[in-house]
């Protein structure tokens, strides 16, 4: 994928340190990866000689910082949004290897401990104009191909509208909360967790079996003088085209905790592969600049559908840990992140 062209899948690997337990267990052995960062290249090991090497458009060891993530692999895709496009960043991989430490952590004890979720609304609220602006959010879990509402419980199966003549996709059912501030935001973060773990108890599964989904949706009035004064920058065609635009820019940012990629059993392994297989089919197609993408195959990619390809940015984190022991998860985890490039 190259970061430069909306509509392609930008692809970083983040790996996470070795825990306690892998500590003492693996101690004998070397990790089932080494990384190259500064050539972007990870190696993935074979046997105790061999090593398949492969390359992504950015790779992040486990001495990354939370800032450095959020910048690669979120920041682009922030700033489209605030320009007025709709944009998709997600985590893949592994239950255990980091996904929700990528995306939700909320720092509140240790602020460079903040996710991705936590950064972008940061960046957002710093650089809109709340006399005049709006930044409102739902947060909802997808479950057995089922939308539940993480900000209202009892509203636990809503359905994705699309307007055939736009292409806009949209859940009028799901609580949307105009956030003012990053304190009321968080607090919003958490009470949707709080409700997804009760949720989750309930039915007795586990978070790692459903998709988490934030959407932020950011609309700004565009200001005379801000129009001026980009046609004073920029070319006629700049020009022209701020004469000509709306007074209204409206951006999605969609973040998506995915379910974990590791084998599940039964019915749900076939919903949850659904959606995922058919994000895989669908990031397959972008990458391989088809002109068909099968985004109707699967809840999760029919809502992604308006912030995915054409002009939106896409940014995908694939998330892997260390343990020789997790050796063949980590090898799909990472083929699944090549296909997408
Ligand atoms: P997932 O959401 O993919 O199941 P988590 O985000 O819950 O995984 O991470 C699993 C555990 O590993 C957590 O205890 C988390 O704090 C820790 N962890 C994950 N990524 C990192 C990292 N980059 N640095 C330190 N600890 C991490
Ligand atoms: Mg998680």
């Amino acid at each position: 994928g190259d970061s430069g062209v909306p509509g392609r899948v930008r692809v970083a690997v983040r790996l996470r340190p070795r825990n306690s337990e892998e500590q003492v267990a693996d101690a004998d052995f070397a990790d089932c990866v080494e990384l190259q960062p500064e050539l972007k290249r990870l190696k993935l090991r074979k046997n105790n000689w061999d090593l398949d090497t492969f390359e992504f458009d950015e790779v992040l060891t486990e001495f990354a910082s939370q800032k450095r993530v959020y910048e690669v692999v979120a920041k682009p895709v922030v700033e489209s949004v605030l320009d007025g496009y709709n944009g998709t960043v997600m985590a893949y991989g592994q239950t255990g290897t980091g996904k929700t430490f990528t995306l939700g952590r909320l720092g509140e004890e240790d602020t460079a401990a903040r996710g991705i979720m936590v950064r972008s609304m940061e960046d957002i609220l710093a650089d809109i104009s709340p006399e005049i602006d709006s930044v409102s959010v739902s947060y909802l879990q997808l479950y057995m191909e089922t939308i539940q509402d993480l900000l209202d419980p009892t509203n636990d199966n809503i359905p994705i509208v699309e307007d055939p003549k736009t292409g806009d996709v949209s859940v009028p059912g799901a609580t949307l909360v105009e956030i003012r501030d990053q304190h009321s935001f968080v607090e919003l973060l958490r009470l949707g967790e709080a409700h997804r773990f009760a949720a989750n108890t309930k039915l007795n599964t586990e978070s790692s079996r459903s998709h988490a989904i934030l959407m932020v949706h950011v609309r700004r009035s565009v200001k005379g003088n801000e129009a001026a004064f980009s046609s004073e920058n920029g070319n006629a065609s700049h020009m022209i085209k701020n004469f000509r635009a709306p007074l209204v820019r409206k951006g999605k940012l969609v973040v998506v905790d995915l379910a974990g990629s590791e084998g599940h059993t039964l019915e749900e392994a076939k919903c949850i592969n659904l959606s995922l297989s058919a994000l895989g089919k669908c990031i397959n197609a972008l990458a391989e600049n088809s002109p068909h993408v099968p985004v109707r195959d699967s809840k999760l990619t029919r809502l992604l559908r308006d912030s995915f390809g054409g002009t939106a940015r896409t940014s995908l984190i694939v998330t892997i840990g260390p343990s020789p022991r997790h050796r063949g998860e980590t090898s799909s985890t990472i083929m699944f992140g090549q296909r997408a490039m």
